[in-house]
């Protein structure tokens, strides 16, 4: 071990970060360590605050830490147009892009048979409850090209279609299997004005 053991430990856990490999791990674990002892210790205070006071939002599933998220609680937002999206961080992209001034409902997941994820094991009971509250609604499925995603959405539209809601999808333009949070605001922007009815 090149490293001292505590160290190496912090570089162990930096490897589990999505995109980091070995040396930047090291590189991170090293400019850590540079960092103030106050600095170190509101770094590490942080991420704990984050485990425990980030949950889902009890109307979308958005990541929050009130019992209701910034976008459901805003009386500004179109509260009848809703953005279907697979998981938190599409919120935060989509918000990013201020393309978007309705609100959203996470699925977490999408329908994958060969995964054994079916309808019952993301968030569509929830929309669904959520929409029959709702007189002249919008739902615009803006899940990832590609066969889960193509899935999801065909059965969302299946269960949706004998109601008065209208649907829209995002349009083809968008890569196929790129995740919605490599996508530019200026992509997002276009995407949601060049929606596709689907009902
Ligand atoms: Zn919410």
């Amino acid at each position: 071990m090149i490293y001292p053991e505590v160290l190496d430990k912090s570089i162990e856990l930096l490897k589990k970060l999505p995109g980091i490999g070995e040396r930047t791990a090291e590189r991170i674990a090293l400019a850590i360590n540079e960092f103030s002892k106050e600095d170190v210790t509101e770094l590490a205070t942080s991420l704990v605050e984050c485990k425990n006071e980030l949950h889902p939002c009890h109307v979308c599933g958005a990541l929050t830490d009130k019992e209701i998220c910034r976008v459901c609680d805003n009386p500004l937002r179109d509260k009848e147009v809703i953005c279907v999206v697979e998981n938190f961080k599409d919120v935060f992209t989509f918000e990013k892009s201020e393309a978007f001034n309705g609100v959203y409902h996470v699925l977490n997941g999408l329908i994958s048979p060969i995964d054994n994820i079916g309808p019952d094991d993301i968030n569509i009971a929830s929309l669904v409850n959520r929409l029959n509250e709702l007189e002249n609604v919008e739902v615009i499925i803006a899940l990832r090209p590609c066969i889960e995603g193509d899935a999801t959405t065909m059965y969302l539209k299946k269960i949706l279609e004998k109601s008065s809601i209208k649907i829209s999808r995002l349009p083809y333009g968008i890569p196929m299997g790129v995740e919605i949070d490599y996508l530019d605001g200026v992509t997002i922007d276009r995407a949601m004005k060049d929606r596709i009815n689907i009902s």
